[in-house]
């Protein structure tokens, strides 16, 4: 057998697993579907600056910095929220996904490209591919929202547009009840570029959202889909699940590369252990490691959601108000953090503010949970 790891996709989720491996010196190798990985682009590149906590980011994926955010509630009211420094970073995700492939191959990872994995054996770790059946110790599935493990998906659409005088620092979001649990965002690139896009299959919602910023030209159009987050099962005899194909994506924003980075580095330590024993009853680790670092954030965040998107437009609008009246933006900004809600979340039942929630709303997601 001449791997101990195959990973299925070389999306960055599985170039990043595939490298932390090698750097511990297995022998792993990716089978990747695409002949260029990254393309097309499916994704609004923006991340938190922890992310260079978790993998290498290079200045040239860099293309802007953000530290403010404003949200729009349907009839255009806003709540904004700003950092004295920045917070996020919006990124070239081609790029990005192409640096981290070939960390990974400068690091020991075989990678073939133009390589569609047809299925897996979880129990013995076979991989059918090309008419061939490959073999290894483990398998990471990391093939993204296309892997066999999603059952639900949020198709999103997204445009690069030019627009006159953006806020080159502050990134946008529409929340209305027609979207939700989706949302539509702007992500400037400069003063002159922006991504705009939603969750949400319906151009004639992204054409309402273009028509608010006056867009001038459509230069790119680029259509994808989210996983649907959710709690379950990311092990399964000997295969491990990453990044989207885990759906391990935030219940709020849908951004999928801070937890499957951290999600590596989970698989990566009990992946190790698990080779080291040829024990597959191991990566049940993996399961109970990542849900206790994450679970209690994931379930914070999936009630935020549930509670906006019972909310119809009236109610996000009084929100909204009852929020600007109330200086609630100020605890916003000093608690509000991109990654963890969780924070802010305590500040919000500390200080009774969710009485702002409509009581049916409440009884409504206390009988959903
Ligand atoms: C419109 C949009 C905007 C987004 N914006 C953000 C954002 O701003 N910030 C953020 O953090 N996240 C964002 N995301 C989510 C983010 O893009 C994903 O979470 C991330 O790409 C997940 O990485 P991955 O490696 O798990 O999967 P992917 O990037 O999907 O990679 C999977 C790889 O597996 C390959 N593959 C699939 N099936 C097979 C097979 N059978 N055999 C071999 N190879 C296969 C694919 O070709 C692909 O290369 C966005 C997503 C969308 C759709």
């Amino acid at each position: 057998m001449k791997y101990d790891v195959i990973v299925i996709g070389a999306g960055p989720i599985g170039s990043t697993v595939a490298r932390f491996l090698a750097e511990e010196g297995f022998n792993v190798c990716i089978y990747e579907k695409k002949k260029q990985v990254g393309l097309p682009l499916q994704c609004a590149g923006l991340v938190s600056r922890k992310i260079s906590k978790l993998n290498p980011l290079p200045e040239n994926v860099i293309i802007n910095k953000v530290r403010k955010a404003r949200a729009y509630s349907p009839s255009n009211i806003s709540i904004n929220v700003s950092k004295e420094d920045y917070v996020g970073y919006v990124i070239d995700r081609v790029k990005y996904d192409q640096y981290l492939l070939n960390k990974a191959i400068e690091n020991g990872v075989d990678v073939f490209l133009g390589h569609k994995v047809e299925k897996i054996n979880h129990d013995d770790a076979k991989v059918y591919v090309k008419n061939k059946i490959v073999k290894a110790k483990f398998v990471v599935d990391a093939s993204g929202y296309n892997s066999k493990a999603v059952s639900k998906l949020i198709p999103a659409i997204q445009y690069l547009v030019e627009i006159d005088n953006i806020e080159k620092d502050c990134v946008e979001i529409h929340l209305f009840s027609k979207l939700l649990p989706g949302f539509a965002w702007m992500i400037p690139l400069s003063k002159k570029l922006a991504r705009i896009g939603l969750l949400s299959g319906n151009k004639k919602d992204l054409y309402r959202i273009m028509d608010k910023y006056k867009v001038k030209g459509v230069l790119e159009k680029y259509r994808g889909f989210v996983p649907v987050p959710e709690f379950k099962k990311i092990y399964n005899g000997r295969t491990i699940l990453i990044g989207d194909a885990a759906s391990q994506v935030k219940p709020t924003t849908y951004g999928g590369l801070i937890l499957g980075f951290s999600a590596a580095k989970i698989a990566t330590e009990v992946l190790k252990e698990a080779i080291e024993e040829n024990n597959p009853k191991i990566l049940k680790k993996y399961h109970e490691e990542y849900y206790k670092k994450y679970g209690k954030e994931l379930r914070i965040q999936l009630l935020i959601k549930k509670i906006l998107s019972l909310m119809n437009d009236k109610q996000l609008d009084y929100l909204f108000r009852k929020i600007k009246e109330n200086n609630i933006e100020e605890l916003l900004s000093k608690y509000g953090d991109m990654d963890k809600y969780s924070k802010l979340f305590k500040e919000v039942i500390k200080k009774n503010l969710s009485l702002l929630i409509p009581e049916s709303v409440w009884q409504r997601t206390w009988n959903f949970f």
